[in-house]
């Protein structure tokens, strides 16, 4: 298939890319570069030897992104453009409702006038709220404590309303848990801009010696060892989801967790990266981080039911390939 990839510079997208090249799709990148570098497609290039045909483009501009439209025949779209950075997401909330929103409905909008019927959107494991863990896509849905978790779940709904009033669009929604790790090359991989916000980018910029130490986010919560539990998922994996969910596209809105079903508190994840790598992450105990949850994993039969997806890597390959990209990485 021929599939428009849109924020296909960024972390989760370049993966993605080589994921479809490697499976015989071809590919075309539209990305603004607000998040993400050029050079990422040069990287993955050398993974796949093949050139990616790009375009920089604001995904909420549509005079430009229908130029786009027009030059190409697509038979699907993955939609990754969007900003993610939740305390950003509090201070910011009208670039992020407008950023997000705006640029599902344009490209939702250009998808039906061009016929382009499959459309891939990245979601979150963040529109379940504090709910019941494991989290299964058939949980009403609970307020999330920030903007950017809002965008994604108004995005939800915008595409599965969209869907049900066009009876020939087929749109497959995933609620990822939490990407970590990186492409085995050590090529592509995650590079937060400043000092990360999430977990493993902090460990791997501690490990270097980039950063001090971890905060640990408190060891307080209701869980095995007091620390938050989070279902890491590897970026590899997640991608390849990402193929069989276009495979098995079918009409109508259909949801599906991306995660492992297993939780990893932070204590255990520090420990696991530090025999992984055979390097100490040293950390101390801070309070809690306002809005944090103590427990957050998928529920993830439905995916492997009907996409014939599960993932397959281990928290030990994740802080490896972590910590390969890490140290390759100039920044
Ligand atoms: P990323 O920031 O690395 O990639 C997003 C890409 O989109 C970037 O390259 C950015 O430049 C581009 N972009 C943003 N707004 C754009 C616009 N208006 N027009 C064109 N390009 C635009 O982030 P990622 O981690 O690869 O995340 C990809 C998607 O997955 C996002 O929608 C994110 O919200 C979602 N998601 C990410 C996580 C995570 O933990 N990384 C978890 C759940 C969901
Ligand atoms: N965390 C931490 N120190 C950090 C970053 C995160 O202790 O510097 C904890 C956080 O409280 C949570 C887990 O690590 O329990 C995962 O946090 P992350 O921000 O990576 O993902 P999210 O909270 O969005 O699931």
């Amino acid at each position: 298939m021929h599939i428009l990839v849109t924020g296909g510079a960024g972390y989760i997208g370049s993966h993605t890319v080589v994921s479809l090249i490697e499976e015989g799709h071809s590919v075309v990148v539209v990305d603004n570069l607000s998040n993400s570098q050029l050079s990422a497609l040069d990287s993955v290039k050398k993974i796949t030897g093949k050139d990616i045909p790009f375009y920089h483009v604001d995904v909420t501009v549509e005079s430009e992104l229908e130029k786009v439209f027009q030059a190409h025949s697509f038979d699907g779209l993955i939609h990754f453009a969007g900003l993610k950075a939740v305390g950003e997401s509090v201070e910011k909330p009208l670039a992020y409702y407008y950023n997000n929103l705006v640029s599902t409905m344009v490209l939702a909008k250009l998808a039906q006038a061009y016929g382009v019927n499959r459309f891939v959107f990245s979601s979150s494991a963040t529109v379940y709220g504090d709910n019941q863990v494991p989290f299964h896509e058939g949980l009403d849905l609970l307020p999330t404590t920030n903007p950017y978790g809002e965008t994604k779940a108004m995005s939800e709904r915008i595409l599965s309303d969209a869907a049900k009033a066009n009876p020939n669009f087929a749109v497959s929604i995933l609620r990822y848990f939490n990407p970590v790790g990186a492409h085995e090359s050590g090529l592509i991989g995650e590079s937060p801009n400043g000092i990360p916000n999430n977990l493993m980018p902090f460990v791997t910029q501690v490990a270097k010696g980039k950063l001090k130490q971890l905060r640990v986010f408190g060891n307080d919560y209701d869980t095995v060892d007091g620390t938050g539990v989070r279902d890491y998922i590897h970026v590899v994996d997640l991608a390849e989801g990402h193929v069989a969910a276009l495979n098995h596209l079918t009409e109508g809105a259909h949801i599906f967790n991306l995660g492992t079903g297993k939780g990893t508190s932070v204590l255990e994840l520090v420990e696991a990266f530090e025999k992984a790598n055979e390097i100490e992450v040293p950390y101390e105990i801070v309070d809690r981080r306002p809005g944090d949850i103590a427990s957050c994993y998928a529920e993830a039969s439905k995916a492997k039911k009907e996409l014939g997806w599960t993932a397959k890597k281990g928290i030990v390959e994740m802080c490896r390939d972590s910590w390969k990209f890490e140290k390759n990485f100039q920044g």
